[in-house]
C-alpha cells in the first residue's frame, strides 16, 4: 500500500520536475541577463570608443596646431626678413654688393630682430657676399655648405627653374606678381637638420630696378632644434616635443611626420599627445566600476528573491498538487490520484500482462458511527481503517478512498481468483476488529467488490464499476464478504434496476404479503410462536423469494417502508394467536434508524399489540458500528416489554461481544449448522457449544432449518429450547397458523424429500 511516508516521496519526485513556474522563471531571468549584460557591454564600448574618439580629436588638433606654429614662424621670420631688408637703412646705395657695405648693415639689423642660426647674403651673381653663422662670423665652410643646398632654392626664386626643389616644403610667399624675387618661406632639410628657410630680395635704386636673376637676396636659416621646438612645445602644451631620426619611441608618444610635396618625410617630430578621452576615462573607470558592481549586486538580490519566490511556489503549487490528489482526512490519495493511477496500470497491464486487480472496499455502518457518536469520531475511525489498511497491504499496493466510507485498492500481487480472496478476506477481517475511539467501543463491517484487471480491461471507470458490481453482489451476500466480479453480474445490475422499479410499486401497492413459519417447543408438539417472513408475488415472474428482493429493499432504503408494513402486519395478525410469540425481523438499516423504539411504540400502540408477545429478530451485522447507541436502542425495546433475539447465531461474526454486551433473549442457530447436523462432526461441536453458550448467558436457544427428526432428536438431545423448520410446518398464511392452533395435532410433519424440495 502507498503509505503516508512514500505519499510524501511522491510529492518531492513531483517537485524535483521542471514546473511551469520554473520555464516561466527562466523565461525571464535568461531575457533579463542577456539585456542587462548587453546594456553593460554597451556602456562600456560606448566609454571606450568615445574616449578613444576624444583623443583622436585631441591630436588632430595638435598636429594641426604644431604644424600652424611651423608656419607661423616661417611668415613671421619672412616678414621681419622682408621688414629689414627693405628699410632704406639696410640697402641705400650702391654698396649692395659690396662685403663689408650693406650686408653687413643688413645683419647688424636682423641680429636683435630675427632669430636664425644662419644669415646669407647672395649676390646678383650668385655668390656670397655675406655669411653669419649662430651670431658668429661664418665660417666659409659651413656657409659654402649651406649656400650650396639652398642652390636650387635660389634658382627657383629667380625663375630659373619652374619646380621647387623636392624635399622644400613653401610655408609662405609674397606678392609674386612684383617684378624680381619675391620674399618667401620653406622648410627645408640643409646641413642634415630641418630649417626654416626665409628669404627677401635687397631692394636698390629705383633706377637700377634689377630682373629677379641679378637681385641681390637675404637669406636667413633657422633650425628647428630643440631650442625652438621646446618653445613651441611650451606654447602649445605639446608634452616632450622633439625632432626625431629613425629611433623607437615610447608606445604612448605620437610620431609626426612631415612630408615634402612627393609625401615623402623630410622630418619626423614626436610628443606625448595629450589624452583627454583615457584621462575622463579613468575619472570615471571608478564610478562604472561602483556602478557595475551596484548593478551586479542588484541583479544578485533580484534573482535570489526570484529563486526564494520560485521556491516558495513551487512549494506552493506542490502542496496544491498534494492536497487536489489527497484526501485532507487520512492523507490517502483521493479518487482523482486513484483514476489517474489505475489508467496507468491499466496501461501496465496491456503493455506487459503483469497481474493487477482493483478492491472496492465498502465500510459497513460507518454512517451510522457518524450519526450517532459525531464527525470527530467518525473522523478518527476513518483514520483508523486507513492505519489498518496500511498495514494489512504490500508497500507497492496503492490504498486510496475514495469518499465516506468507501476505500479502493489496487494490487499487483496477483490476479489468481483465490489469492485475491485470501487478500480481502484479510482486509475484513482487520478492518472488523473492534476498534476504541475516545472511550466508544466501535464494531464496523466491511464488504469488498474485485475487478481482476485483465489485457482487454477497457478504462479505468469501467474498471471500478466492475468492482462496484461486485461489490453490491457481495453486500448481497450478506456483507462481510468479497465477491469478484464477473460478467453476469452486468446483467444483474439492468435486471436489479427494473426490479427495483417493481419493488417500489409493490410496497406502495400492499402487494407484498406476510407469510408465518411456526415454531416450537423442544419436543416439537406445540407451535411457541411464529416468525413473520415477507413474500413478493410478482405479477409477470412469479414468487420472488426474500433472499432476491430483501437486498434491494436494504440497497435502496425501501426496507424501511417495507419492515414497517411487515411489524403492522404481524400485530394486526399475531392478534388473532393469543399467547403466541410473534417474531419480526429487523434489518439493519430499519434498526439503526434513529427513530425506531419509537416506531415501534407506536406500531404496538396503534395495532394494540402485547408488547410482550413481540421477538425482533436482529442479526450481528445490525449491532455494527455504534455499539453503545445500539445497545441502548435494545434497552429501550426491552423496557417495552419487547424481546430481542439474535438471529442467524454463527454466520457473521459470531463474537461473545454481542453476546454479553447485549439483552438478548434468545439466540437463533444459523440453518447452515443445523443442515449438516449428522454428517459434520464439527458443527454438532458448535451446535453443543452454541446452546451450553446461549444457556450459561441465561438465553433461550432455537435451531433453524430444522428439516428432518434426526435433526429434530439431536438437536432436542443437545438442550435446545425450540425448532423451527419445514419438519413443523412452511412458511403460510396467517389463516394457515389460525386454523393450526384451532385443531392442534392435526399438522402432519414432512420429511425427507418433500423438505429437500420445499427447500430447493
Ligand atoms: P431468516 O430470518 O433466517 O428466515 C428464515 C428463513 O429460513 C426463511 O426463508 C424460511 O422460509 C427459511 N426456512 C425455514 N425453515 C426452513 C427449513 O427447514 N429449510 C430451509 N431450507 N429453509 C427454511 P425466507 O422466507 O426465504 O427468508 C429469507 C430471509 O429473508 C430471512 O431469513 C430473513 O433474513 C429475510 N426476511 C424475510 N422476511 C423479512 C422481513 O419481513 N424483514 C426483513 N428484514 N427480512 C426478512
Ligand atoms: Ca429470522
Ligand atoms: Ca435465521
Amino acid at each position: 500500500m502507498l503509505s503516508m511516508p512514500s505519499l510524501r516521496q511522491d510529492g518531492q519526485r513531483e517537485s524535483s520536475k521542471p514546473t511551469g513556474w520554473d520555464r516561466a522563471r527562466l523565461g525571464v531571468v535568461v531575457p533579463l541577463c542577456v539585456v542587462v549584460a548587453v546594456a553593460i557591454v554597451c556602456i562600456i564600448v560606448a566609454a571606450l570608443t568615445s574616449a578613444q574618439r576624444a583623443d583622436e580629436v585631441a591630436l588632430e588638433r595638435e598636429k594641426h596646431l604644431f604644424m600652424k606654429a611651423v608656419v607661423n614662424h616661417g611668415e613671421w621670420s619672412m616678414r621681419r626678413l622682408k621688414s629689414v631688408v627693405d628699410s632704406d637703412q639696410a640697402a641705400h646705395g650702391n654698396d649692395i654688393d659690396r662685403a663689408g657695405g650693406a650686408p653687413e648693415r643688413i645683419a647688424a639689423w636682423l641680429k636683435p630682430l630675427l632669430d636664425h642660426d644662419f644669415v646669407l647674403m647672395i649676390g646678383s651673381a650668385d655668390h656670397v657676399l655675406y655669411a653669419q653663422a649662430s651670431g658668429a662670423q661664418t665660417n666659409a665652410q659651413g656657409a659654402a655648405a649651406a649656400f650650396s643646398q639652398v642652390r636650387s632654392l635660389l634658382n627657383h626664386l629667380r625663375g630659373r627653374t619652374g619646380v621647387l626643389p623636392d624635399s622644400t616644403v613653401i610655408i609662405a610667399r609674397g606678392d609674386r606678381s612684383k617684378a624680381g624675387v619675391s620674399e618667401a618661406a620653406f622648410l627645408q632639410p640643409l646641413l642634415g637638420q630641418l630649417a626654416v628657410v626665409t628669404v627677401a630680395p635687397v631692394q636698390r635704386a629705383r633706377a637700377d630696378q634689377p630682373t629677379a636673376e641679378a637681385q641681390p637676396v637675404v637669406l636667413t636659416v633657422r633650425f628647428i632644434e630643440h631650442t625652438l621646438l621646446s618653445n613651441i612645445g611650451d606654447r602649445l602644451q605639446l608634452d616632450n616635443l622633439r625632432k626625431i631620426d629613425d629611433e623607437a619611441v615610447p608606445g604612448d608618444d605620437y610620431v609626426f611626420s612631415l612630408v615634402d610635396r612627393h609625401e615623402t618625410p623630410i622630418a619626423r617630430f614626436a610628443w606625448t599627445p595629450k589624452r583627454p578621452g583615457a584621462e575622463v576615462l579613468q575619472s570615471v573607470v571608478p564610478f562604472i566600476g561602483i556602478a557595475l558592481a551596484g548593478f551586479a549586486v542588484l541583479a544578485g538580490l533580484v534573482l535570489r528573491f526570484m529563486r526564494r519566490t520560485a521556491a516558495t511556489i513551487a512549494a506552493g503549487e506542490n502542496r496544491l498538487r498534494y492536497l487536489a490528489l489527497h484526501d485532507p482526512l487520512c492523507g490517502l490519495p483521493n479518487r482523482i490520484f486513484f483514476s489517474e493511477r489505475l489508467e496507468a496500470v491499466i496501461a501496465d497491464v496491456k503493455r506487459r500482462g503483469s497481474p493487477a486487480a482493483v478492491f472496492y472496499i465498502d465500510l459497513d455502518h460507518f454512517k451510522d458511527v457518524n450519526d450517532t457518536l459525531g464527525h470527530p469520531v467518525g473522523d478518527e475511525l476513518i483514520r483508523s481503517v486507513t492505519l489498518r489498511l496500511s498495514r494489512t497491504l504490500r508497500g507497492d499496493d496503492l490504498v486510496a478512498r475514495l469518499g465516506g466510507d468507501e476505500f479502493a485498492v489496487i494490487t499487483s500481487v496477483s490476479s489468481d481468483h483465490a489469492t485475491l480472496q485470501t487478500i480481502a478476506g484479510r482486509i475484513i477481517a482487520t478492518l472488523c476488529a473492534p476498534y476504541s475511539i475516545n472511550g466508544h467501543t466501535i464494531v464496523i463491517g466491511a464488504s469488498i467488490g474485485i475487478a481482476v484487471i485483465d489485457q482487454r480491461a477497457a478504462d479505468a471507470a469501467d474498471i471500478l464499476r466492475y468492482a462496484d458490481m461486485a461489490l453490491y453482489r457481495a453486500k448481497n451476500e450478506g456483507r462481510n464478504r468479497a465477491c469478484t466480479y464477473d460478467k453476469v453480474m452486468d446483467a444483474d445490475l439492468s435486471q436489479r434496476k427494473l426490479l427495483e422499479q417493481d419493488l417500489r410499486e409493490a410496497i406502495e401497492n400492499n402487494g407484498l404479503k406476510v407469510v408465518y413459519q411456526p415454531f416450537m417447543n423442544a419436543s416439537g408438539e406445540t407451535v411457541v410462536g411464529v416468525e413473520a417472513l415477507a413474500r413478493w408475488p410478482h405479477p409477470v415472474r412469479g414468487m420472488i423469494p426474500p433472499s432476491e428482493f430483501i437486498p434491494i429493499a436494504e440497497h435502496s432504503g425501501l426496507i424501511l417502508d417495507l419492515g414497517a408494513r411487515v411489524l403492522r402486519q404481524a400485530c394486526l395478525d399475531g392478534k388473532a394467536w393469543p399467547g403466541l410469540t410473534v417474531a419480526v425481523n429487523v434489518s439493519p438499516l430499519q434498526f439503526r434508524q434513529l427513530d425506531f423504539v419509537t416506531l415501534v411504540e407506536r406500531i404496538l400502540a396503534e395495532t394494540d399489540f402485547d408488547p410482550t408477545r413481540l421477538e425482533l429478530e436482529l442479526t450481528e451485522s445490525t449491532l455494527l458500528g455504534n455499539l453503545e447507541s445500539a445497545e441502548a436502542a435494545m434497552h429501550r425495546l426491552k423496557a417495552l416489554g419487547v424481546r430481542l433475539a439474535l438471529d442467524d447465531f454463527g454466520t457473521g461474526y459470531s463474537s461473545l461481544l454481542y453476546l454479553r454486551r447485549f439483552p438478548f433473549d434468545k439466540l437463533k442457530i444459523d440453518r447452515s449448522f443445523v443442515l449438516s447436523i449428522e454428517t459434520a462432526a464439527d458443527n454438532a461441536a458448535i451446535v453443543h457449544a452454541i446452546v451450553s453458550l446461549g444457556r450459561g448467558l441465561g438465553m433461550k436457544v432455537t435451531a433453524e432449518g430444522v428439516e428432518t427428526a434426526e435433526q429434530h432428536l439431536f438437536l432436542r438431545a443437545a438442550g435446545v429450547h425450540c425448532m423451527q423448520g419445514y419438519r413443523f410446518g412452511v412458511p403460510g398464511p396467517a389463516t394457515d397458523i389460525t386454523a393450526r392452533i384451532a385443531t392442534p395435532g392435526v399438522y402432519r410433519s414432512i420429511e425427507g424429500d418433500a423438505a429437500a424440495a420445499l427447500a430447493g
